[in-house]
């Protein structure tokens, strides 16, 4: 854990959840009422159908909300689609850019989320950008230097607030988690990169791990001090569970 950093624990929902699932913020947000919570931001990035009444069921919530994802575009033609400005005004704060799932699903390049970036800093929104090596890619002793290809390409030569979430595409959704060691490499060799291109703010920069973050592993790798917060999917989705990743921030 790095003193300088507040740690945020990130929670993506995916698509997951109607609006029975709110239930689960509001418990999480009674919990963390009676929490001294100075010691770790928490966000949650329900699915877009949800972020309007999450965003509005309690205007003093310590949660803050944020997109699963955007369109460079500011508005227009493209249906289906969501604009970093459309999630402001529905109440994020946060959007996610280049999840391995939209990299994978919608042919996303780095291009394309470095686009996603700059719309997150034209809406006045922090971009999540993900970044991480596949199975194959990690195998070949390939990993460090995908990912640092993937951190220089997605963000944009002027940056202005950013997270990392360095998710490796095998740990997501499969229980599988890189080694301590694996993780603090990595965590390192990103904050190095960080450091190189932005100077100071390279050095405030938080770097998320995400990849089967669960209650009963997420203490060890909060403790390694480039590992500031983690990006949760499955385990975020029950406030339980979610609460205690929370609590090993503390
Ligand atoms: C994610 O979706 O970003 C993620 C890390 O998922 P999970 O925690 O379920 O592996």
């Amino acid at each position: 854990m790095n003193e300088a950093i507040t740690p945020l624990i990130i929670g993506n929902w995916k698509m997951n959840g109607k609006i029975k699932q709110l239930g689960e913020i509001v418990e999480l947000d009674i919990i963390l009422n009676d929490m001294n919570t100075d010691k770790c931001h928490v966000v949650i990035c329900p699915p877009t159908t949800l972020l309007i009444s999450a965003a509005q069921l309690n205007e003093n919530s310590k949660i803050a909300f944020g997109g699963q994802d955007c369109h460079v575009e500011q508005s227009g033609a493209h249906t289906g689609d969501i604009s970093a400005e459309m999630l402001k005004d529905a109440g994020a704060q946060y959007v996610i850019v280049g999840h391995s799932e939209r990299r994978a699903d919608c042919g996303e390049s780095d291009e394309i989320v470095q686009g996603k970036v700059e719309a997150a800093f034209r809406a006045d929104i922090t971009p999540i950008i993900c970044i991480g090596e596949s199975e194959n890619e990690r195998k070949q002793g390939r990993a460090l230097e995908v990912v640092l290809e993937q951190l220089d390409k997605s963000i944009p030569t002027d940056i202005k607030d950013i997270i990392v979430a360095y998710e490796p595409v095998w740990a997501i959704g499969t229980g599988l988690v890189p080694s301590i060691n694996d993780i603090n490499e990595m965590h390192n060799a990103i904050r190095v990169a960080l450091i190189k291109r932005f100077g100071v703010n390279g050095e405030k920069t938080p770097i998320l791990y995400g990849g089967s973050m669960k209650p009963n592993n997420a203490k060890e790798m909060l403790e390694l001090n480039n590992v500031n917060g983690g990006l949760v999917g499955g385990a975020s989705l029950k406030a339980s569970d979610f609460i205690q990743i929370i609590e090993a921030c503390q």
